[in-house]
């Protein structure tokens, strides 16, 4: 039952709280010195049932940097454990409490988590907190994936602390609100198993599907079905954030999420000029989690996932090994249906050929040969449809060869340009949050200049459109700007 609705529209449940002990500490979020609203996200909390005009104040900033417990809330550090660039470690929310679920007006259920909020059983040697920049950084980038359509947890708001984190530097602290579907992980599942308690498995399971798959409570094998499910949406979520050039960067297995929604914004990037083996983290020197290493990864993720469920499944343990070897085996397949799907969609196809995938493919060799920027050469597409190209890149070199097979593809197709023009226009955004004007943000957020984040925010919250607002948020990067590094976001 969830508790009953306060004045700022709190209205918790909170389930995971009611899941064996063993899969989680009750902690409470550390105070802070001096709580301060940096960035709240009114549409969105008004979707959750929350009145932002009242979280607006000092009792939402108190709230938000956790010196304050909204009624109904059961707060909590989550256990799991994961394979961090492919090796397993224990972790757990080291600086992240989960407040509980909020349930929205319209029935969905939200966790509300605090990223920052101070020292928890699983801290290990962290000191628990956040620092400002890579908080807002997860907002922007967040909210991006949002807009461009892509599951994606999301940001409430940011609360500054008053204090200072100290990393190479001493950095303003800050405390994210961040809002996911579930933070049930893949490493959530592999604590489960690795643990010496028998019933945490079963019970995370149950509340897993409970949550995300309701449907497949009454399956043959819940648990092989649940996998299917989680590996279908892993699919689809790969393609699509390849789709936009998105680079995750930190794919470990506690990074995630089963509901199928981005998690864990730390050194992740867009691309500029297209090179699939591009990295943007400062730490992933062997470039595992490089732009076309996703899938793949995405793939190794899912066995750790396949690995950890095998004890529930009934019968024979090498039986249950084919079954489930039979299922993982899908991935592959079926990234490549979502990913055709989706290049065929930014490339104006609304009917299917032999021969689609082979353009995509020589598309993007060509694209490659001469660094072209990809989201202006998918969002030039439309342009370029019509004779001659409206879009220059498409005049000469290998991209006007590439065009003419493309046109003479669209050409037999029925339905008019018109048609084709307009899916690309929705599949191909204008504006991504483009690394020059991230880091143009957040230093002047750093200074306490909120300008220039509030208007890339505004810009990238409404990536399709084209409109005068957008075109300082279109270039890529200027001359000049060498490579582009991230860091992790501690
Ligand atoms: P991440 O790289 O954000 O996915 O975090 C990996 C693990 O390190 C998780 O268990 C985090 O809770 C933990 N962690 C990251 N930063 C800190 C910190 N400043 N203090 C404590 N734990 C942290
Ligand atoms: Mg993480």
């Amino acid at each position: 039952m969830p508790s009953a609705i306060d004045a700022a529209g709190w209205r918790f449940d909170n389930s995971y709280a009611r899941l064996p002990p063993g899969l989680f500490t009750r902690s409470t979020p550390v105070p802070v010195r001096r709580p301060g609203i940096v960035f709240l996200n009114e549409p969105f909390a008004t979707r959750l049932g929350l009145d932002a005009a009242a979280l607006a104040g000092p009792d939402g900033a108190a709230i938000f940097a956790g010196n304050a417990i909204p009624p109904g809330a059961d707060p909590i550090a989550q256990a799991y454990a994961g394979h961090q660039f492919g090796h397993f470690t224990n972790l757990g929310d080291g600086r992240a409490i989960l407040l509980g679920e909020q349930i929205a007006p319209d029935g969905s259920r939200h966790d509300i988590q605090l990223k920052g909020a101070g020292r928890t059983r699983y801290s290990r040697g962290g000191d628990g907190r956040a620092a400002l920049g890579p908080m807002l950084r997860e907002v922007l980038i967040s909210e991006a994936l949002h807009a461009l359509g892509i599951p994606t947890t999301r940001s409430l708001a940011v609360a500054s602390t008053g204090e200072a984190v100290l990393r190479e530097e001493a950095l303003p602290g800050a405390i994210l609100v961040r809002v996911a579907a579930s933070h049930i992980r893949v490493g959530t599942f592999q604590y489960a198993a690795a643990v010496g308690d028998p019933t945490l498995l079963p019970a995370l399971l149950a509340h897993a599907i409970s949550r995300h798959d309701p449907g497949l409570a009454e399956a043959d094998e819940p648990a092989l079905a649940f996998l299917e499910a989680v590996i279908d949406r892993q699919a689809a979520l790969i393609a699509r954030w390849m789709q936009v050039g998105f680079i995750h960067g930190v794919m470990n297995t506690d990074n995630m999420a089963v509901s199928g929604e981005t998690i864990d914004y730390g050194p992740c990037a867009f691309l500029d000029a297209y090179d699939p083996t591009t990295v943007f983290s400062s730490i992933d020197r062997q470039g595992r989690y490089a732009w076309a290493n996703q899938p793949g990864i995405a793939h190794w993720n899912l066995a750790r996932l396949a690995e950890s469920l095998l004890s529930t499944l009934p019968g024979d343990e090498e039986a249950a090994l084919d079954r489930i070897s039979t299922v993982l085996a899908t991935f592959p397949a079926r990234f490549a249906e979502h990913a055709l799907a989706g290049w065929r969609a930014k490339l104006g196809m609304l009917t299917e050929e032999e021969g689609d995938q082979a353009l995509v493919t020589s598309l993007l060799a060509a694209m490659e040969g001469i660094g072209a920027d990809f989201t202006a050469t998918f969002s030039g597409l439309a342009a370029a449809a019509e004779a001659p190209a409206a879009f220059p890149p498409f005049d000469a070199g290998p991209l006007a060869d590439w065009r003419a097979a493309w046109r003479a593809r669209l050409g037999r197709q029925s339905q008019p340009l018109a048609d084709a023009r307009a899916l690309m226009r929705r599949t191909n955004p204008l504006v991504i949050p483009r690394n020059h004007r991230v880091e143009e943000a957040l230093a002047a957020a750093a200074t306490g200049e909120m300008a220039p984040f509030e208007k890339l925010l505004d810009a990238i919250a409404h990536p399709f459109d084209d409109t005068p607002a957008s075109f300082p948020y279109r270039d890529g990067p200027p001359p000049g700007c060498g490579p582009y590094k991230t860091f992790c976001g501690t």
